[in-house]
């Protein structure tokens, strides 16, 4: 991994929840965007080059309701960065790490995305992601 990219955090209603977090962090997140096919709703702050992705639900069976529903509000995911997502991703298989998908996904912040199952990694929701090249 290259590096923390961004930390996830599931919350209720994103509109409170960006200004909460600019009342905190001194900033107005830099990007809020909608992730169909993730069936959420995003916003993006960045705090010294890491940044914090607020995440609310679009649909009822949206993998952050779903969250929200079993665990309540808060942290979500860690995000690490990647150069080559399939090299990485076949790398951490080999390795023992379920995956939740066998390819990379569009994200939000113009990322490819996979994430790694909680059970195989100390039930921390753990997220690849790089940057998609265009
Ligand atoms: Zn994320």
């Amino acid at each position: 991994m290259e590096k923390l990219e961004h930390i996830g955090i599931a919350v209720k209603n994103l509109d409170k929840a960006n200004q909460l977090f600019a009342k905190l962090l001194g900033k107005e997140p830099y990007k809020i965007e909608d992730v169909p096919q993730e069936g959420v709703r995003t916003s993006f702050f960045d705090v010294g080059g890491i940044k914090i992705e607020l995440l609310e639900a679009t649909r009822a069976d949206s993998p952050i309701a779903n969250f929200i529903e079993k665990r309540g509000e808060g942290l979500h995911h860690l995000a690490f960065a990647t150069e080559r997502i399939e090299d990485k991703m076949k790398e951490l298989s080999d390795k023992e790490f379920r995956l939740l998908s066998d390819k990379p996904k569009p994200g939000a912040d113009n990322k490819m995305i996979a994430f790694l199952h909680p059970k195989t990694t100390n039930h921390v929701l753990v997220e690849l992601c790089q940057e998609k090249k265009s």
